[in-house]
């Protein structure tokens, strides 16, 4: 369907940071499939386990124990902290997931019309219930009826959520992104999970946190909580998780991972072996690489290139982001560079107007991460 307006271009080989078009034609790829490649394009571990998994068994079902899926669950809670994983297919279906056991946790405590506090400017998918925990009007128009149970303030705005609460006896839960992606790439200010941790613990809401962009080492931590010294209630993963094999997950600690009970949510496909195989190997590949530090470190390295290279432009408002999740905010609309930088080789992208939004793999070196901050600037410049 007429769903997207693809630019003129087809690719059809990867390797690392790079993609090749049909003429032939090489670009460096600083989007990683909007933060999904983030092992780089068909690396040869991973190809070898999707492969071997697809020779020896690709689906069962859950009706059925799965001996790859109680491996990543494992996996997860070990490196989480998190101790129960539900899994799906996509970011959307993981944060639909989520939004169900909150309003499961609430009819638990008596809460007949639970309340979800979700934030402005922030994006969850394209369901209808994670399109109305959007902050979007662009996601949400058309669409009416929306859902009832949301109730949105401004991010990184604890007092805003203590006012809401005041007169919202029904609030249940908050969902947020700890970084916004598709919002402008917005930071948290220091302690504002810290915030919401203390909120949610006061109130008995759970904490949930949508880490589908952000999460699986992208912000120079393998989940963007482990920053910030707090454990959330829920996490909700998928782009980065399966290299590009669709995998999304729910994962839950103590009180949270026990609100579902069987019946209460199911998917056909979500965890099969194959999915579950490209996750685990996906987790070892950033680990024996380092991958989660040199996120931080490269993207060190170009934030700070950007600040130096494009000083004093007055059409840059800001620089801003973490690890490898990285905007520069100009003073006006900018989709045009998209189609600049592809003539320069690069991919990159424009979220919100006016925010060119870098999401490249992990694995990047400083000599590509250079090659970006140079073609990026020289674009900004002109333009
Ligand atoms: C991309 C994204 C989603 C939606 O994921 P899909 O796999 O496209 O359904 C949800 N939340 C965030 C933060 C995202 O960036």
């Amino acid at each position: 369907m007429n769903t997207y307006s693809p630019l003129p271009i087809t690719f059809i080989k990867g390797e690392g940071v790079w993609l090749w078009d049909d003429k032939g034609n090489k670009y460096l790829d600083a989007l990683a499939g909007i933060a999904v490649c983030s092992i780089g394009h068909c690396h040869p571990k991973l190809v070898k386990t999707i492969s071997e998994q697809a020779g020896t068994l690709i689906h069962t079902s859950n009706l059925y124990h799965i001996d790859k899926q109680e491996k990543l669950a494992k996996k997860l809670a070990s490196l989480s902290g998190l101790n129960k994983s539900f899994f799906c297919n996509s970011g959307a279906e993981a944060n639909e997931t989520a939004i169900k056991l909150a309003r499961l946790y609430g009819h638990n405590k008596g809460i007949d019309l639970p309340t979800i506090i979700v934030m402005e400017n922030s994006f969850h998918g394209r369901t209808m219930a994670t399109l109305t925990a959007s902050g979007s009007r662009k996601v949400q128009a058309g669409f009416e009826p929306l859902l009832t149970g949301f109730s949105r303030v401004p991010f990184n705005d604890l007092e805003a959520i203590n006012q809401v609460s005041i007169h919202n006896k029904n609030i249940v839960a908050v969902l947020v992104e700890p970084y916004q992606g598709e919002g402008g790439v917005n930071v948290p200010q220091a302690d504002y999970l810290k915030g919401l941790r203390k909120l949610c613990d006061k109130n008995n809401w759970l904490l949930m946190l949508d880490e589908v962009q952000c999460g699986i080492g992208r912000n120079g931590k393998l989940f963007s909580f482990q920053s910030s010294e707090i454990i959330p209630d829920v996490i909700t993963l998928a782009k980065g998780l399966g290299s590009g094999i669709p995998i999304g997950a729910c994962v839950a600690g103590n009180t949270a991972g026990k609100v579902f009970k069987p019946g209460n949510h199911a998917s056909t496909f979500g965890g099969n072996p194959l999915a579950c195989a490209a996750a685990i190997t996906t987790l070892d590949i950033i680990e024996e690489e380092d991958l989660i530090s040199n996120a931080l470190k490269q993207g060190n390295f170009i934030r700070k290139s950007f600040q130096d290279r494009l000083n004093g432009i007055s059409h840059v408002a800001q620089i801003r982001g973490q690890g490898l999740m990285i905007g520069i905010e100009l003073t006006e609309p900018c989709g045009t560079l998209v189609k600049d930088a592809l003539k320069h080789g690069l991919l990159l992208n424009v979220t919100s107007d006016k925010v060119v939004r870098l999401l490249p793999p992990l694995i990047i070196t400083k000599n590509e991460a250079k090659k970006i901050v140079d073609i990026v600037s020289t674009l900004i410049e002109k333009f």
